[in-house]
This record gives C-alpha cells, structure tokens and sequence, in this order.
C-alpha cells in the first residue's frame, strides 16, 4: 500500500509502496477515508519531540489524524466489527491502567502516539492499525459523513477537550485564543458554540478573518500592536477569563498567560518547538498575585467523544468548517513542507490514497 514515509529527518518526505498492516489480536485494521495534515506532522519530521517521547526511529510512516473504515478485526475484539466507521484519536490508550479506568485515557500510563512512536505506523496510508480496538476505534453515528470525519482529526477534538473540559469555557465569559491555526480556529468555533465570547489573535489577517467567520467577536492582529496581551485586557476591560496557547511557542504562551484576568485559567494546547524545547519562562508571581491556574490539555478521551459528535450531529459545531482543502497522498511531502513558512490555513485533509 501507499504511505508517507519518513526516512531521514528533516529530508523531503516520500510516498512509498509498504506492507499493510495486520491486526493485532486486540486490534483492528481500518481503511483510512481521510487524514489531516497537521503541524505535529511537521513538528515530528523534524525531529523536534525528542523529549516528549515523539521521535520515532525511520523509517516510520507520518499521520495522526484519521478516520477509516474497519476492514479486518483481531480475534480478542468484542465491540468493533468489520464495515464500522470509526473516529481514531491519535493518542492509543490501554485500557487498563488507572486512569484509563477513571476516564482519564487521553494520559493513559501507557499512552502510544499514532504516528509518533515506533509502536503505531501513522495514518498517512491506504490502512492503519488501532491497537486496543475496543477503547481506541471511536463508532461514529451514521449521520456523520466521512468529510465531517475527517476534520473531526486531532486539532478539533483536542480543541474541544481544551474548551469544553479542560477549560470548561461558556457563560459568556471572554476567551482569548493565541494562534490561528488548526487548533486555533477549532478552538474559535467550539468556545463560540460553548457560549463564550471569543477573541482570536494571530499575525496574519487571513486567519484572523476566518476566526471572525467562525464566532469570534473580535480580533487583535499582534504584528500591529506593541502588546497583543494589553490589547485583550482593554477589550475585555480587566483581562480575559480563559486562555489559550494554541502554537506552543514562548511568545503565544507569554502573551495568552498575560492577557488573563485574576482568577483565570490559562489552557496550554500547542506543545512547544525545538526553540522551547518544552521550557517557557513564565510570570510566576502573577500566578500567585492573580490565582491563575495553568492546565495542561492532550487530546480527547475516546470515552467523552459522543458529546463532542452529539454536538456535530446537531450543527452546534461543524469541523468541516475548519477543513481548508482536501489533497491526495501524493501531495502530502509539500503540504507539511509548506508548514516551515506557516503557509497553511485550517485543516487540509487527505482524503485520496
Ligand atoms: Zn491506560
Ligand atoms: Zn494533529
């Protein structure tokens, strides 16, 4: 089968002919409808997750973002059967340790990142393998056609447990989302939807339009202004309620921490760059001065996915408002070279194997 390869990082990536997969026994093989094309694809091609633990060994197929078709079942499988259409996170749990068992499997102990880790070859292929089936293959409900699906990836849902669960946004309060990317907009259009007003900030005009078509009341273009953080503060009169840094970078970080309000609640989304290397210096006296509260978001637990596809299934929320442009996956090599320069807008889907 076809597959995006990474063989070298940093080198031009290739489509290759490859093996397909075959089921483990808790696992199932799906045919991939559609895979986002995402900046963590990049962030990993470039060998920048070494102490995150994403950095594979190559050759390693890249994607992380599917939805598919199941095609072939592993025989300890009880809940998923062949011909399901299913959601995959990217973030494999197993099912029985102990935060998986409280609802907490986005961080489960043993956590295997699709794409990221040798133990899961990425979704950039005609088919990819879903360990621990019966947790890890999300049912989706008939009225969600696979182009939905396939927006639904790993920056929407992530968005939607960074919004709705993590920081637990609505009621009309002011959130400020700092970096218009996939995670960004979704994030724009699901605190919109949640009842929060909401305040995009990013450098370029593009984006911050799309963000003002996607529910938010306002924007700040931070390459006109000297502080985007004290733009926030004038138009929230007294700082925003919630945060989030939706790049990962030390200036989207400071500057979402410091558009807060007291007693705020800053959500960190994005992981860092090869710049950061996981560290932002961060104003810790205002933490204590003002109770700010720092929360960490990863994913979003396969168990909490049917109130997220409840809103979709109803039109609150729509990820294919956030798909940009579908590409077969010939040309996935140049959509994430494009990443280098942040020339991308929204989320671009394969779609074509
Ligand atoms: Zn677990
Ligand atoms: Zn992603």
């Amino acid at each position: 089968m076809k597959a995006v390869m990474l063989e070298e990082f940093q080198e031009p990536l290739e489509v290759q002919d490859v093996e397909r997969p075959e089921p483990e026994p808790h696992g199932i093989v799906a045919e991939v409808d559609g895979c986002g094309v995402c900046r963590s694809d990049w962030h990993c091609w470039q060998g920048d997750w070494d102490w995150f633990g994403y950095r594979p060994d190559p050759p390693h197929i890249l994607g992380h973002e599917p939805c598919g078709t199941v095609v072939e079942v592993g025989e300890d499988v009880e809940s998923v059967a062949e011909g399901d259409h299913i959601a995959i996170p990217f973030n494999f749990a197993c099912g029985k340790c102990e935060l998986c068992r409280n609802g907490r499997e986005n961080i489960c102990e043993n956590h295997i990142g699709l794409g990221f880790m040798n133990e899961a070859p990425g979704a950039f292929a005609e088919e990819v393998h879903v360990p621990n089936a019966d947790i890890n293959a999300v049912p989706l409900p008939d009225e969600i056609d696979p182009d939905t699906a396939a927006g639904i990836g790993c920056r929407f849902m992530t968005s939607y447990h960074g919004m709705a669960h993590r920081g637990d946004v609505g009621n009309g309060e002011d959130v400020v989302v700092h970096g218009l990317g996939g995670v960004g907009l979704s994030a724009v259009h699901i605190a919109d939807a949640l009842g929060a007003n909401v305040i995009g900030v990013d450098l370029f005009e593009e984006k911050l339009e799309k963000a003002e078509q996607l529910g938010a009341v306002t924007t700040v273009n931070a390459s006109e202004v000297d502080d985007p953080a004290k733009e926030v503060h004038d138009i929230t009169d007294g700082g925003a309620d919630c945060s989030v840094d939706a790049l990962g970078i030390a200036t989207t970080c400071q500057n979402a921490v410091n558009s807060l309000a007291k007693g705020g609640r800053h959500v960190q989304i994005g992981l860092t760059t090869a710049e950061e290397e996981g560290h932002v210096s961060l104003p810790t006296d205002e933490f204590v001065a003002k109770e700010i509260d720092f929360r960490g978001s990863l994913g979003l637990q396969p168990s909490r996915y049917p109130e997220m596809l409840d809103m979709i299934r109803t039109g609150k929320i729509d990820p294919k408002e956030l798909v940009s442009e579908t590409v077969g996956i010939e040309e996935v090599p140049d959509r994430l070279a494009a990443m280098s320069d942040y020339d991308t807008m929204g989320i671009p889907v394969c779609n074509e194997f």
